[in-house]
């Protein structure tokens, strides 16, 4: 049994006092359930999260983005070293605005999950086609390239690639989204990769959907096969919607 995961991408949302309001509302009015949650705050946010949080932290954390050295000259980046310094546990790499608004490409993805994995912390790689890849019939090979170059730089790819997110791009903020039987087609061709990669490790990987996700749809594509969790932006915002998800 793999244990679910809801986790929440604030993207250029919420500052530190409004991520610190919701994160306190959210802790009063949460049951904790099987299933993992995690939170994505921007870092300029996260201190005031995690000191929200309290200790021990029910929830994990993680930063929406690291550049892919440890320090140095580079003004206005953040390196994983920091993010573990700060008490984050995941990273992610790869999402599709950093692809498409930034212009990041498959090899920066690997150097970040690379120095994310030396840094001790767990690389939350996404993956997923445009519209136009999955409409000419190449959302398979889309993902499947992302995915290989992602992690071909890990040192432990079999310990490192424990998490993933498919996020078809059309679907991310646009209001639609993929429907379960689509979402599971895409999970079982990474976890096919996946195996080619690690061996049976493939089996506890957890392969999380991201793309309109919400209250009204979190159940039946949780419910598809190979669907281990959601990764969620919009709905996340609020803290009535981000309790329905992960009440789910
Ligand atoms: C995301 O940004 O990872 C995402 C899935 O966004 P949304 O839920 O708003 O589509």
């Amino acid at each position: 049994m793999r244990k679910k995961i809801f986790a929440a991408n604030w993207k250029m949302n919420l500052g530190p006092t409004a991520a610190a309001g919701f994160i306190r509302e959210f802790r009063e009015r949460w049951t904790p359930n099987d299933a993992e949650v995690v939170f994505f705050p921007s870092a300029l946010a996260f201190a005031a999260v995690r000191d929200a949080a309290g200790d021990p932290c029910p929830f994990k954390l993680g930063v929406q983005n690291v550049y892919t050295v440890d320090s140095g000259a580079f003004t206005g980046e953040n390196s994983a070293p920091m993010a573990k310094d700060a008490g984050a546990h995941y990273v992610l790499v790869g999402h599709s605005e950093r692809r498409h608004v930034f212009g990041e490409t498959d090899a920066e993805c690997a150097a970040k999950c690379a120095i994310v994995e030396r840094s001790g912390l767990t690389p939350l790689l996404c993956v997923g086609e445009t519209l136009e890849e999955r409409n000419s019939g190449h959302a398979r090979d889309v993902v499947t390239r992302q995915l290989r170059e992602g992690l071909s730089r890990l040192d432990q790819p079999e310990r490192a690639a424990s998490v993933l997110a498919y996020e078809p791009v059309w679907c991310i903020g646009s209001g639609k989204h993929a429907t379960p039987r689509d979402a599971s087609e895409i999970h079982g061709v990474l976890r096919t990769v996946l195996r080619s990669l690690v061996g049976d490790r493939a089996d506890s990987v957890r392969i999380l959907y991201g793309g309109s996700a919400s209250p009204d749809n979190a159940a039946e594509l949780l419910a598809a096969e190979d669907v281990d969790g959601l990764l969620v932006g919009g709905a996340s915002l609020k803290v009535d919607s981000w309790l329905s998800i992960c009440a789910s």
